[in-house]
């Protein structure tokens, strides 16, 4: 079965080759979640209401955005992942669809409700957030199991820690025993993970808090993420991102220890939220289309992804599709 026969999409910003064979270039093993999103002059206190000035809807989750950023750059993808059966859930598959990702492996649940962030901001730019993972915990072996022979097929396998984290630390096994690349992404970032997580990854990509919690020493500077990412090898992985915002990022590999600092472009940046999914996205794209071109490469040109989405508001809706961007990033 063709992959356009099998993963709906009614989204013409994608042109995918109708001959393509069922399998998928990037499995993503992670959450999604439904941002409920309220605009109001200032946080409400403990038992106050106060009118908001605005209300919307978006679609976020840390596995589906790094799904839906690299199905935007003209990947293959498919995202293993249980929503609730209710609205959100349904409008979520939906979401997926219209970025062409494949749903076969997204599951729905009558145990818990879709995850959802119900986020509050006010008129200086603070938030209040209240996150509840719901579904996205109840994502179990079973389902991973059901993924198992595509997975084995594919070229990279993208996780996060925000459904269980054994559930992430199988999928990532699963994918080595298969030779399929690995990138693990730990956020949000866990004290005392697993020591496997690190021997698993082929690139574990975190950003600069993250790596600050993992390595308990500071992260300030590009000098203090080097250091990091040196201790972050030392425990198992073929190769370290640090990503630093307006920064760009930092790189280090077993087989080249020394870190390289690879700056990003110079934007204006209008929200950055989501910048890191976008990142990681984009790193997946690369590492599954261009597999011999070199880590640094790679970062580079997820950076320059990445810069794209801080200049739109948003999470998913201010990430760059392939026609958005210059030929000289394919
Ligand atoms: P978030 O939690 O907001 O999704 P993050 O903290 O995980 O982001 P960052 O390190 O802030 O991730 O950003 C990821 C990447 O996005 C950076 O490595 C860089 O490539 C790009 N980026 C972020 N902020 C900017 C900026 N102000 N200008 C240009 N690029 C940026």
């Amino acid at each position: 079965m063709s992959f356009i026969a099998k993963c709906a999409h009614t989204n013409n910003e994608f042109d995918l080759d109708q001959d393509m064979a069922e399998e998928v270039d990037i499995v993503v093993v992670g959450s999604c979640m439904t941002d409920l999103v309220s605009q109001a002059p200032r946080l409400p206190k403990a038992g106050e209401t106060i009118h908001g000035r605005k209300f919307f809807i978006g679609f976020g989750g840390k596995g589906a955005n790094q799904c839906v950023q690299a199905a935007r750059l003209g990947a293959k993808t498919a995202m293993v992942c249980k929503v609730g059966k209710d609205f959100f859930g349904t409008n979520y598959i939906q979401n997926f669809k219209d970025n062409a990702i494949c749903t076969d492996f997204v599951t729905q649940t009558a145990e818990a409700m879709t995850g959802a962030a119900s986020i509050i901001v006010n008129d200086a730019g603070e938030n209040a957030i209240v996150i509840v993972a719901g579904a996205n915990m109840l994502l179990g072996e079973e389902e991973l199991e059901q993924a198992r022979s595509t997975l084995a097929k594919a070229k990279v396998l993208l996780c996060q820690l925000e459904i269980s984290s054994h559930i992430s630390l199988q999928a990532l096994r699963m994918a080595r025993q298969s030779n399929v690349k690995t990138i693990f992404n730990p956020a949000p970032a866990i004290p005392d993970l697993h020591t496997d997580f690190y021997k698993e990854s082929d690139v574990f990509c975190c950003n600069e808090s993250e790596a600050e919690l993992l390595t308990e020493a500071r992260v300030a500077s590009v000098d203090d993420a080097g250091r990091a990412g040196q201790e972050l090898l030392k425990r198992g992985c073929a190769a370290v991102i640090i990503t630093m915002g307006s920064e760009g990022c930092v790189v280090l590999q077993a087989s080249n220890p020394n870190p390289k600092h690879i700056p990003t472009a110079k934007v204006t940046s209008v929200d950055t939220t989501g910048a890191g999914d976008s990142f990681m996205g984009a790193l997946a794209f690369y590492m599954a289309h261009y597999p011999s071109m070199p880590l640094e490469e790679m970062s580079r040109r997820a950076n320059l992804v990445a810069a794209v989405s801080v200049q739109s508001i948003g999470t998913q809706t201010s990430y760059p599709f392939k026609k958005d961007l210059g030929a000289e990033l394919f």
